[in-house]
């Protein structure tokens, strides 16, 4: 369950209706059951559900670590209709850290305030459903062009993913031992970071991929099959948490 610091007061948690609801209605949580809440931030409690059923008492801190060891971005240009919502949950459960939401060429969306909150729950759900210690952060929808600029850490691997052409795969294109270098004892040290963007279905134009390169985003390939637009960002965060990790 994520909870807001706010809600946290000398080891005692106070839900709100909407959380009490989801641990004793849905869940069917009584009191003494104890589950895990965490602050979307990094901090993670075993916690017991009080006998008033609106607040519960902090067992004890869980040092537990799913995170990927380095940050990864992704910037997905939109996809009509509901796709973008299993875009969200299935790049949370593979660790994503932050998602952009662009508007390319060929994609124009404006997805309400209430469809932003949607997918910012749907990133909170799978967090927590993946256990994993942060929620990552679903940006306002920008347009490709300005997503390129807010890459600003210098020690960023970007890549763009294109359907066509004789062009590296990404998983032949990441510095994997760069990418984990130990490199606590360095002063002043970037850690390394990877943003990766993927395209609308009708795929990127030739402009935004020149833009894209100019903004030293490698051009990368999936692989021989042309990928579905909510498809290909799983498919690249995969490669990526897979290089990372295995
Ligand atoms: N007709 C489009 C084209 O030729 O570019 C296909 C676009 S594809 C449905 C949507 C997006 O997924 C692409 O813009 C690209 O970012 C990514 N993608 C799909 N298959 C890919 C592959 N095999 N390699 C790299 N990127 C791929």
């Amino acid at each position: 369950l994520v909870i807001a610091t706010t809600q946290l007061q000398n080891q005692q948690i106070f839900l709100t209706d909407s959380q009490k609801h989801y641990l004793v209605k849905v869940l069917r949580l009584t009191k003494g059951n104890r589950f895990i809440a965490m602050d979307g931030k990094g901090s993670w409690w075993l916690s017991e559900l009080a006998e008033n059923l609106t607040e519960a008492t902090i067992i004890e801190s869980i040092a537990i670590k799913t995170e990927l060891p380095i940050s990864v971005t992704l910037i997905i240009a939109m996809p009509k209709g509901n796709g973008f919502e299993q875009i969200i949950s299935g790049a949370t459960e593979l660790g994503v850290t932050s998602i952009i939401p662009v508007n390319s060429d060929r994609t124009l969306l404006h997805p309400s305030p209430q469809k932003l909150e949607r997918w910012r729950r749907i990133a909170q759900e799978s967090a927590e459903q993946s256990e994993r210690q942060i929620v990552p952060t679903i940006l306002d929808p920008l347009d490709f062009t300005t997503s390129l600029e807010q890459i600003i850490n210098d020690n960023t691997y970007r890549y763009i993913c294109i359907a066509r052409g004789d062009i590296p795969h990404l998983l032949n294109s990441l510095p994997t031992e760069q990418l984990l270098e130990n490199t606590d004892k360095i002063t002043n040290y970037q850690p390394p970071s990877i943003v990766i963007a993927t395209g609308p279905e009708g795929g990127w134009t030739p402009s935004e991929i020149e833009q894209a390169k100019a903004a030293e985003f490698q051009p990368v390939s999936l692989g021989k099959r042309i990928l579905r637009a909510i498809t290909a960002p799983i498919v690249a965060l995969s490669l990526v948490s897979s290089a990372l990790e295995a």
